[in-house]
């Protein structure tokens, strides 16, 4: 609502509700001064519109943000920086009740998630199949050379990168994307209970839990198809959910 005030030349506005109720705050508006809105059929002293006892008492009045009448603020409840009078406050709180939107989560199942896990790990394992092969290769190589100990550093060296790349792509596409490719092509994406997306920490911590996920018979993984929310072990661990996007 816009309201008006007489300033001491002439009369201001339109200013927003808050302003008029900041001007009231630090004592520009008082009793005495002459106010309008949309809503009054003429220019009223502030004082009158609270009614004779604001008048009479000078004590601290606001006007409600859902009719904009004014009240003693003794009479009225605050919400953030609205003041809302007695009456209006079923209404407001409905609105600010439908104002907050609530994100519904579409829980992924377990088949689909599964469907998903055998994509990533078509992916890792072609990509360490290759990286065995090369670094084998290279053992193979520096074996029958002059200096065979190198055999030996190609392996580790290999073995490492397998391991890195497994770990990083967990969480460089579910830390970037909140989903690895074969999550995306499930159409599948892994967030916070709130519907968020995870940090590349979360993720990161998410593949160790997911390895306990799969310690005794992957029963960790299982129980996603048994929870409420769907979640296996390992969202349980990191507080994640896996959704459909
Ligand atoms: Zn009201």
């Amino acid at each position: 609502m816009q309201w008006y005030y007489e300033g001491s030349q002439k009369s201001v506005g339109p200013i927003s509700e808050e302003e008029f109720q900041s001007l009231i705050d630090n004592g520009t508006i008082t009793n005495s001064t002459l106010v309008w809105n949309s809503t009054m059929t003429d220019w009223k002293k502030y004082g009158e519109l609270n009614g004779p006892s604001a008048e009479n008492t000078g004590r601290s009045t606001s006007i409600c943000a859902e009719c904009g009448r004014g009240f003693l603020r003794e009479d009225m409840i605050k919400y953030g920086d609205s003041w809302v009078c007695a009456q209006c406050k079923p209404v407001f709180i409905q609105k600010l009740k439908e104002g907050v939107t609530v994100k519904q989560l579409n829980y992924a199942g377990f088949w689909i998630r599964f469907g998903a896990s055998i994509i990533d790990s078509i992916i890792t394992t072609v990509v360490n199949l290759l990286i065995s092969f090369g670094f084998g290769l290279m053992a193979a190589v520096a074996s029958s050379s002059s200096d065979p100990s190198n055999a030996a550093i190609y392996s580790v060296i290999g073995t490492l990168l397998s391991l890195c790349i497994t770990i990083g792509y967990e969480t460089f596409f579910i830390g970037k994307w909140g989903a690895t490719i074969g999550k995306m092509a499930c159409g599948l994406k892994v967030v916070t209970p709130e519907g968020d997306k995870i940090t590349y920490l979360r993720a990161f911590a998410r593949y160790f839990a997911k390895i306990v996920s799969s310690l005794i018979l992957l029963i960790g993984f299982i129980m996603a198809a048994f929870d409420d929310e769907k979640r296996a072990l390992h969202d349980r661990i990191c507080d994640t959910r896996v959704v459909r996007k």
